[in-house]
Formats: C-alpha cells, sequence, structure tokens
C-alpha cells in the first residue's frame, strides 16, 4: 500500500466509520455537518477535495460526482463493506488500537489516574494496556471488545460474499 488513505463517510455508513477507526484509518463522517441541509453533497465534495479524503457513500450519484475520489458502497452489509475496502486495497485488516471509534481522534497512553476513575475498565487492569482518547475522555484496552472485532475481521479473509 502507498499512502495510507483518509475517509470521508456519510452518514448512512456510522458502522463503516467506526470500524474503519477501528482498523486506525483517519475517518470523519458527515454526521458532524448540521443535519437537513440541502448543500449537504457539495460540502462532501468540497471537503474531500480540499482534504484528499476517499468519499464512501451509498448515494452512487455523489459517488460518481466525486470522480476518483468517490467510492460507491452497495452492501448493506458491514463486513462486505470492509471486504470490498479491502479487495479495492485501500485498507489492510489489522486492528490498530490507535485511533476513537467515536470522534477519530489519536489516542495516547492512558495514566493511571485515568484507568482508576473509569468504571468500565477491566479489574484487575493486569496484562492489559490501556489508552485513553483526550477528545471525549474515553478509556480504551486491548480487551474482549477488540480481539472479537479482529476475529470478525480476520473471518473475512474465509468468508464467501453472500449472493
Ligand atoms: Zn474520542
Amino acid at each position: 500500500m502507498m499512502d495510507e488513505p483518509t475517509f470521508l463517510v456519510d452518514r448512512m455508513l456510522g458502522p463503516l466509520t467506526r470500524y474503519l477507526r477501528f482498523l486506525g484509518y483517519d475517518s470523519e463522517s458527515a454526521a458532524l455537518l448540521p443535519e437537513g441541509d440541502p448543500g449537504e453533497d457539495n460540502r462532501l465534495l468540497k471537503k474531500a477535495e480540499a482534504e484528499g479524503r476517499l468519499l464512501l457513500t451509498r448515494d452512487r450519484d455523489l459517488a460518481s460526482r466525486a470522480g476518483e475520489q468517490g467510492i460507491y458502497i452497495a452492501d448493506i452489509d458491514l463486513l462486505d463493506q470492509i471486504r470490498l475496502l479491502h479487495e479495492k486495497r485501500l485498507i489492510s485488516l489489522d486492528v490498530r488500537l490507535i485511533r476513537c471509534s467515536v470522534c477519530n481522534t489519536l489516542l495516547r497512553e492512558a495514566a493511571a489516574g485515568e484507568i482508576e476513575g473509569a468504571s468500565y475498565a477491566p479489574n484487575p487492569p493486569n496484562g492489559f494496556t490501556f489508552l485513553w482518547c483526550p477528545a471525549c475522555c474515553r478509556l480504551y484496552w486491548n480487551g474482549s471488545h477488540a480481539e472479537n472485532i479482529i476475529r470478525r475481521i480476520r473471518a473475512l479473509d474465509q468468508r464467501g460474499r453472500a449472493p
């Protein structure tokens, strides 16, 4: 893979946005824009171009207006969507826990107080690596959630596409 791609994802593809972030990819969501703006398509096209992001969309028209930067996502199933991007050699299927899946911010190592202050942290914390989103104050760790995602994503390699 050459330069790592960055993405702008339309609001129909929220789960895909979160999974791309789990895979470590810089993925902004159109859901950040004000809702109901009739000029949203134009804003997305401008933003994708200005920031060099690939525009992932379920809107075939919008994808074609974005030219080479547009990728039309026809599949409804999340794993098929990821598979498509993998087949296009845009992403690799290695989970990198480096980015907040909620807000796209890069994670940093968590401080002891941040781990202790999170009621949802595994207890005891031994054997986990903890990371922190400084933007939305969320704790992440290499626990069962991430491993479950790794399993689902690796299973893509063995799975045939639904007819
Ligand atoms: Zn965050």
